[in-house]
């Protein structure tokens, strides 16, 4: 039971307390929230951050001679030092400012793919990724006459490593794998994976959008070659990521789009671009983003990722045992290593009936198949029910949840 778990080794109660939307009702009761998987709640510090900007500092970036558009970029480019900060990425030229982990992966699937994508070439994923790192690369691959090569998984949901050396191969043009699977909380191998990789010159993405709300991410123990993330996940606001790259493939590949601020020259005849990041980000950037994300990142940082991901792995493994003694439930994606995130499904119910009773009770989860539709073709089922949990959750969460699950499977049953 809850009460035998060890307390977390820092402060729930004012943790929770910066998170204003976590104080309010839903349906009338106190808002349970178990979808930070999906976008995560903004703490005060964020919305403040926000506000600031807006009322003091709001003009165009890298562009005004005048006192207040210095201030807009210092304070847009400090958002850009603490990403690399949070990343521990070698420089700020290496950090570049997307819409999201989406945004990022299509740069790299387009761009990249431009450059080095053949016919015949091969590009691997996982048969746990995202739609966001699908369908970019079968886009490129379209384009290119490329083939995708998909690693297997094993039942518990981790990746079959012995399938994976064997795909790589001189065919093989880029690897790129999700370092948390969002649909079943498996963590990756991903230093493995890079290894593997680079024994062979085969750089490497990373879909980081659910491993950086939970644990420590550095780009240049890792070596992987470009990361992605996105704001909202990390309590910060919607619209806004970040992709790393290493400077010599960012170098070697031309730009994604094309507009304003990537440009170093323009004439009819021929445009030089921007140099890194720049070159990149076409167009007013979203300038308040990148402030209240430099916030967000350094918010996690001061309460620390090992303290996050110790205390999410408490509620985990709490919510693990609990849900696990009701009659008829399953929990897809029992790997060895996970975090935050438990999909289940219970015998003779709809996971969208079990979400639409617990939305009843306050309770927050997602219903569906969390954009990994072959995910689900791969178990054989339409979708799961899946709770997720974030720094501000606490054990009381998790109770409620079981207790929610267990009246919503006795009403169903
Ligand atoms: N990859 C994973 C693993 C995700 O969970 C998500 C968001 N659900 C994405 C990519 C896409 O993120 P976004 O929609 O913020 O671009």
């Amino acid at each position: 039971m809850s009460n035998t778990i060890t307390a977390p080794a820092f402060d729930i109660a004012r943790i929770r307390a910066d998170f204003p939307l976590l104080e309010g009702e839903m349906r009338g009761k106190p808002l349970v929230f178990l979808d930070s998987a999906a976008s995560s709640q903004k703490p005060q510090q964020v919305l403040d951050a926000l506000d600031y900007y807006y009322r003091h500092q709001n003009a165009n970036v890298h562009r005004g001679v005048y006192e207040l558009s210095q201030q807009a970029t210092d304070a847009f480019e400090l958002g850009r030092e603490r990403a690399r900060h949070f990343l521990n990425a070698g420089s700020t030229e290496e950090v570049i400012f997307v819409k999201g982990c989406t945004d990022g992966i299509n740069l790299v699937a387009s761009s990249f793919g431009r450059k080095f994508l053949r016919e015949g070439d091969e590009v691997i994923i996982s048969a746990m990724e995202h739609h966001s790192n699908i369908v970019p690369w079968q886009l490129a691959c379209e384009y290119s006459g490329a083939i995708l090569k998909v690693i297997p998984i094993n039942d518990r949901g981790e990746l079959i490593m012995e399938e994976y050396k064997k795909l790589l191969s001189e065919r093989t043009q880029i690897v790129s794998i999700v370092h948390v699977s969002n649909a079943l909380g498996t963590i990756n191998p991903v230093k493995e994976i890079i290894d593997l990789a680079h024994d062979r010159d085969i750089p490497v993405l990373l879909d980081g959008a659910q491993a950086t709300p939970h644990l420590k991410v550095d780009v240049q123990a890792l070596d992987v070659d470009f990361y992605a993330f996105s704001g909202h996940k990390v309590f910060g606001p919607t619209g806004i990521g970040v992709l790393y790259g290493k400077k010599k493939w960012l170098d070697a590949m031309p730009p994604y789009q094309g507009g304003g601020e990537m440009i170093a020259t323009v004439s009819f005849e021929k445009t030089t671009y921007n140099e890194l990041p720049f070159k990149f980000e076409a167009g007013t950037p979203d300038i308040s983003g990148a402030v209240g994300l430099g916030v967000a990142l350094e918010y996690i940082e001061q309460i620390g990722q090992d303290n996050i991901s110790a205390h999410e792995n408490h509620l985990l493994e709490a919510a693990t045992k609990q849900l696990l003694e009701i009659d008829g439930l399953s929990i897809i994606g029992t790997a060895e290593n996970k975090a935050s995130v438990i999909s289940f499904l219970i015998e003779g119910t709809h996971p969208y009936d079990l979400g639409t009773i617990l939305d009843k009770l306050g309770i927050a989860v997602r219903t569906g198949h969390h954009c990994t539709q072959p995910l689900m073709d791969r178990f054989e089922i339409p979708g799961t029910v899946r709770a997720s949990f974030a720094v501000y959750n606490t054990m009381e969460d998790v109770d409620k949840l079981v207790a929610g699950v267990k009246r919503a499977a006795n009403m169903l049953r």
